[in-house]
Parts: structure tokens; sequence; C-alpha cells
């Protein structure tokens, strides 16, 4: 913790710790995420496949949900509907990631109920202002 960081935490204006979920089964995906949200200041667990994924996503201790399209056990897209489906995460935002380059994907996510998306390889600063805005 940084001095600016102590001074900004004693005056209590730093925004509370989330939690944030990684459905993701490439480690080195989900190491760059991780490093990125804990350097936000974010709590992160990993999921590695879908139905885990879907478990822990149910589970209400996440405030974000990061989601790769290509899981196993159950896809991306199976997990996002059914999150969609269940009023338990109805209030949940879920960020896509995707390495998927089709014109018309990102659409088709949005479409399927993801809050947001981003394509793999992610800028570092569109990552950053997607979660960001993605916790308010
Ligand atoms: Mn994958």
């Amino acid at each position: 913790v940084t001095e600016r960081g102590q001074t900004l935490r004693e005056h209590a204006e730093v925004p509370r710790q989330r939690r944030v979920l990684v459905v993701e089964d490439n480690e080195v995906n989900y190491e760059l995420a991780s490093a990125l949200l804990e350097f936000m200041g974010h709590d992160v667990s990993w999921a590695r496949d879908g139905v885990s994924g879907l478990d822990a996503a149910l589970s209400g201790a996440f405030d974000l949900v990061l989601l790769d399209l290509h899981i196993p056990k159950k896809s991306g897209r199976e997990v996002l509907r059914a999150l969609r489906d269940d009023a338990r995460a109805s209030g949940l935002p879920v960020l896509v990631l995707t390495a998927e380059a089709m014109l018309g994907t990102g659409e088709a996510i949005l479409d399927g109920g993801a809050s947001a998306y981003l394509s793999k390889p992610f800028d570092l600063d569109e990552f950053r202002s997607t979660v960001t805005a993605l916790m308010p």
C-alpha cells in the first residue's frame, strides 16, 4: 500500500474492495486478469470451467464475473444464459472476454445478456475502465 493509498483509506474515500470471479480455463489469461484486478484493489477468485463458474457466480459472493466463452464442461454462453435465467444473479454484471474476432460477435454477446465484452488480447486501459464502469 502506497502512502497515498493509506491516506485515502484513512479518509474512507476508497471504494470498498470488490470481489471478482474470473471464469477462465487458460492459466496465462487468468494470471493477467487477476494481476490487473488485484492492482485495482479487488479480491479475485478463479473458476476453471463452466460448471464451477456457474456455481460460484450464483453463490452471491461476487460483485462481477469475468467470463471466457471457451471453457470446459459448460460453455460461456450456457453460463451466461443460466445466470440471466436465475433471479439470484439478476443484478450481477458479467464481462465477457472473447477471442472471437468475427463480425457481429459482440452484438450477439450483449444480446445473450452480457453487461459488456472485451476482445482478447484486450487493451489495458479499456479493461480497467470497463471493470470500473461495471462496479461503480
Ligand atoms: Mn478459454
